[in-house]
């Protein structure tokens, strides 16, 4: 008897979507990924991320992507500074020299790195789900906005925070953290920017005090990519009346919120090369589990959207789709599969999310600051 051939379709190429098929397609096991990006060059892929030994380092060396990974990581990118709202640096932890930490990479680099590694054409790009139909027995019928539709034996729903597979297997939506960010960017910041280049160092810098703060983290070529967050109301701007394409009154509106912080720290709002992109935070419910179903499941955010706060979501996205890749190749049947993924994945990811909203409630208090230090004096 010839071992049947499973129709694999991962909605999603984000790094759990396209890190489970690097490691499915390994195997000899035939899989496909559909995007709603139209290229992979349609959008910019956001700030660095630091890759954990148990979670996404886990996943790159399964995926036989250690050493490409490790060409271009930056493991001095790991030192983690906090400046209060003076911009006197109150805590500075360098990277570990043992070559035993968490190096960090652009999100655009790493997804690169993983698409470079799949079959050609794995991915079909400008193929947005609108819904999947269960036609019974596992299998399900995927319908995409341009009109066209492809069956599957397992749909697995990488496609991120407002996952269109979740519905299949749950109601819970992702709910608003209470912590807005707004993103700007600085370019060549060691020529244009030193100062705010030198109060970043080379790896991550906090300044958070009463619900409010910066962000700001080194990325690659020279780029620094900075957040101002505040504990708000998801309509800010509206209640403002402030339109948020309008980059002027943004910058305003933000001064005017720091107005009692450092001068040096306002640069991180007054200098943007990029302009301000409103980033409100979400996560969902904790637990968030939901009944075995057959021919489907979820990985990353689709699964445990959680604030960024546990520094985990990228890291545990690529674990889900390194430990559903392997189950599937274990297993001899894809629900036998979807059981011994979902039995791991649940209390781990139950554990982050925890951890996450504890993070930004410490992260965005009224005393923020003496509450971060602590954290970071007992962890360094
Ligand atoms: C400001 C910020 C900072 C962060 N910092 C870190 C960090 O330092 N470390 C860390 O580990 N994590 C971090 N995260 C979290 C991390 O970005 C996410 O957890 C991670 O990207 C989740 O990966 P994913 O593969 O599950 O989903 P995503 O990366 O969201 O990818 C989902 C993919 O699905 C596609 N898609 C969505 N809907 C559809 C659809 N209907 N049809 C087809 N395709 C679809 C999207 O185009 C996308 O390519 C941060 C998040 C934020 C917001």
């Amino acid at each position: 008897m010839s071992t049947p051939v499973h129709r694999i379709a991962i909605i999603g190429a984000g790094p759990g979507g396209l890190t489970c098929a690097r490691i499915l397609q390994q195997h000899g096991i035939p899989v496909t990924v559909h995007d709603l990006d139209a290229s992979r060059t349609a959008r910019d892929q956001g700030g660095t991320l630091d890759l954990h030994l148990d979670t996404g380092q886990h996943a790159l060396r399964l995926a036989g992507l250690w050493d490409a990974f490790t060409a271009l990581s930056r493991p001095e990118g790991e030192q983690l500074r906090l400046v209060s709202r003076d911009s006197r640096i109150m805590f500075d932890a360098e990277p570990p020299r043992d070559g035993r930490g968490n190096p960090e990479i652009d999100r655009g680099q790493l997804r690169n790195l993983l698409l470079d590694s799949l079959i050609p054409g794995t991915v079909r790009w400008g193929h947005r789900l609108t819904h999947a139909e269960p036609l019974g027995a596992g299998t399900h019928r995927l319908h995409f906005a341009d009109g066209s539709t492809a069956d599957a034996d397992l749909v697995v729903g990488a496609d991120g925070a407002w996952s269109r597979v979740r519905r299949l297997l749950s109601d819970a939506t992702p709910a608003y953290t209470g912590v807005t960010f707004v993103e700007t960017g600085f370019d060549r910041a060691d020529h244009r920017h030193p100062e705010l280049a030198s109060l970043t160092g080379n790896g991550t810098m906090l300044a958070l005090d009463d619900n409010r703060g910066f962000v700001a983290q080194r990325n690659s070529g020279g780029h620094i990519r900075a957040y101002v967050g505040m504990r708000t109301h998801e309509d800010w701007h509206q209640r403002r009346g402030l339109d948020l394409n309008d980059a002027v009154a943004v910058r305003e509106a933000l001064l005017q919120e720091f107005s009692s912080w450092s001068g040096h720290l306002l640069g991180f709002i007054a200098a943007t090369d990029t302009g301000y992109t409103n980033r409100p935070l979400y996560a969902l419910p904790v637990p968030h589990t939901w009944p075995h179903t057959p021919g489907v499941t979820l990985l990353g955010d689709a699964a445990h959207l959680m604030s960024p706060f546990s520094g985990m979501g990228a890291n545990l996205a690529m674990r889900d789709g390194a430990d559903l890749a392997t189950a599937l190749i274990e297993h001899p049947t894809i629900d036998d599969a979807i059981t011994a993924y979902e039995d791991t994945l649940l209390p781990r990811s139950s554990e982050a999310a925890e951890g996450a909203a504890e993070g930004i409630d410490s992260a965005f208090a009224p005393d923020s600051a003496n509450q971060t230090l602590a954290h970071m004096t007992q962890n360094h």
